[in-house]
C-alpha cells in the first residue's frame, strides 16, 4: 500500500510538502489539516501596511491543493499520538499516518512582555500574522494625526522573517513622508544589528532623513536600552530598558516560539523544534517532521522562501523513509527580498549544504550573496520588480 501522510498547516511549509508529495507519489494519501479556508501571506503584507497594496492580493485559496489530489480538512489539529500514529482534530476526528509533517508557524510569547496579550494586540497590533491584524495596523496609521508617534518594537533573534521589521519601518516611513510628514517612527529594538542593516540604513538616509534632526525614523538598539519589557494599552505607553514612551500607534512584534501543536507533540526545546536538518525529522520523536518557522533550522532564516525549499526536501525525505529507502540529501536555498520604498528593492540569497557530521546547514561559499551597497536607482528598481515577481511565483509554486 502507498504510505499515508498527515500535514498540519496549509502555509508555505505544509502546502509545499503536500503538493510535492502528490507530485512525487500520485498514489500516496496526503491530508492537510488547516483551520483557514483562505491563507493570507505575511510576505508583501508590509506593502498593505504602507498603503501600496490591497489585503486581498495576499489571500490564496487552498483549493489548488485539492486539484493535486490532496485531502484538505478545514480544522485545527489538537493532538498527535506518535505511538498510535494518529492526529486528532478539534472536531474529535482522528487521522492515521505513516509519517506526520508539521508546519504550524509561530505562536507569540505574550508572557515575555508585561501587559501584552491577545487582547492587548487588539489595541497594539503585532500584525505578524497577516489578516485582520494587518488591516488594524493600517487603519490606525490612517487615523493618526500628522505629528503623531508610531512605536514599533522588534524582538531578539530568532523570529519570523529577520528583515521584516525593517521593511515595515521603511514602508511606514514612506507613508508618513507622503501623508503625515511631521510624524515619527520610534523603533525599540532588542538587537544591536539586523539583517541587511547597511542596505536598510542607507535607504533610510536616502529617503527618510535618517541620521538628521528631521529624520522620520529613530532607532534605539539594545545597547541603548531598546529592549521592550512592558506595555500599557490603556495609556498607549511602551516601557523599554531605557525608559517609557507614549505612542499614537503602537506595533509590538513580540518574541515568538513554535506553534502550539508542536508543543503538544512534545518536540519543542527552548522554544523551537530541533530536527535532523536533512529530513526535518524531530530529534526527539520519530516519525514527526517539522519544517518552516517552527523548526530550529539555522542557519536558514525563518522565511517563506526557506519553508518552500524545505517542503520539497521533506516531501522527498518522508517518501523515501516510508518506503524503507535512504532519504536524499538536499541542497536548500533561500532568497529574501525587501522593499525600502516604491521602486526600491534589495535582496539576500544563500544556498545551504547539509553537513551530516554536525547536523548543520552551511551556506555554500560563492553561492548567493547580497545586493551591492553602491547599486544605482535602476538596479534597485529592478530588484523591486523581481520582489513582486518572486511573490507571484512562490504563491504559484506553493498553492497552485
Ligand atoms: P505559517 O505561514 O505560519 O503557516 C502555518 C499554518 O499552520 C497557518 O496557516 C496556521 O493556520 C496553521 N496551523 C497552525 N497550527 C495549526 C494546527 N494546530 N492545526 C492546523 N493548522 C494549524 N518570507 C519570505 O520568504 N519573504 C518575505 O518577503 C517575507 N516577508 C514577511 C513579512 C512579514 C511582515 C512577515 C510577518 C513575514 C514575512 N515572511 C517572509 C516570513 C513568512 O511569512 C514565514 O516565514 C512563513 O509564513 C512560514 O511558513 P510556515 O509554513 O512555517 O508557517
Amino acid at each position: 500500500a502507498e504510505p499515508r501522510f498527515v500535514v498540519i498547516g496549509g502555509g508555505p511549509g505544509g502546502a509545499t510538502t503536500a503538493k510535492y508529495l502528490k507530485r512525487y507519489a500520485p498514489n500516496a494519501a496526503v491530508t492537510v489539516i488547516e483551520p483557514h479556508k483562505t491563507y493570507t501571506t505575511c510576505f508583501m503584507s508590509n506593502e498593505v501596511i504602507g498603503g501600496d497594496r490591497a489585503l486581498s492580493t495576499l489571500e490564496v485559496s487552498l483549493d489548488g491543493l485539492r486539484r493535486h489530489g490532496v485531502d484538505v480538512v478545514e480544522s485545527m489539529a489538537t493532538g498527535i499520538d506518535a505511538d498510535a500514529k494518529t492526529v486528532t482534530t478539534e472536531g474529535g476526528d482522528t487521522f492515521a499516518f505513516d509519517r506526520c509533517i508539521l508546519s504550524p508557524g509561530v505562536d507569540f510569547r505574550y508572557d515575555a512582555i508585561e501587559g501584552y496579550s491577545a487582547a492587548a494586540a487588539e489595541v497594539m497590533p503585532h500584525a505578524w500574522k497577516a489578516g485582520p491584524q494587518t488591516t488594524l495596523l493600517r487603519r490606525q496609521l490612517e487615523a493618526m494625526e500628522d505629528g503623531g508617534t508610531v512605536i514599533l518594537s522588534v524582538p531578539a533573534n530568532p523570529f519570523r522573517c529577520p528583515p521584516g521589521p525593517y521593511e515595515r519601518i521603511s514602508l511606514i516611513a514612506h507613508y508618513l513622508k507622503q501623508h503625515k510628514p511631521k510624524s515619527k517612527i520610534l523603533v525599540l529594538d532588542a538587537k544591536d544589528t539586523f539583517s541587511k542593516m547597511p542596505l536598510f540604513t542607507q535607504t533610510w538616509e536616502m529617503f527618510y532623513g535618517y541620521g538628521t534632526d528631521t529624520s522620520l525614523i529613530e532607532w534605539i538598539p539594545k545597547a541603548d536600552g531598546g529592549t521592550v519589557t512592558g506595555v500599557n494599552p490603556d495609556s498607549m505607553e511602551v516601557t523599554a530598558v531605557t525608559g517609557t514612551f507614549k505612542g499614537d500607534v503602537v506595533n509590538i512584534i513580540p518574541p515568538q516560539q513554535a506553534g502550539a501543536i508542536a508543543v503538544a507533540a512534545g518536540v519543542v526545546e527552548d522554544g523551537w523544534v530541533p530536527v535532523n536538518k536533512s529530513t526535518f525529522e524531530s530529534l526527539v520523536v520519530d516519525g514527526i517532521h517539522v519544517l518552516g518557522d517552527a523548526s530550529a533550522a539555522a542557519s536558514m532564516p525563518k522565511s517563506a522562501s526557506s519553508a518552500n525549499a524545505q517542503g520539497k526536501a521533506v516531501a522527498a525525505g518522508v517518501l523515501a523513509l516510508a518506503r524503507g529507502e535512504d532519504p536524499p540529501v538536499p541542497h536548500l536555498a533561500n532568497t529574501c527580498y525587501s522593499i525600502g520604498g516604491p521602486d526600491h528593492g534589495f535582496s539576500v540569497a544563500a544556498v545551504y549544504a547539509y553537513d551530516d557530521f554536525e547536523n548543520a546547514l552551511k551556506p555554500v561559499q560563492g553561492a548567493g550573496g547580497i545586493s551591492p551597497i553602491d547599486a544605482d536607482a535602476e538596479y534597485r528598481r529592478r530588484e523591486a520588480f523581481y520582489a513582486h515577481s518572486w511573490f507571484e511565483n512562490i504563491k504559484a509554486d506553493i498553492w497552485s
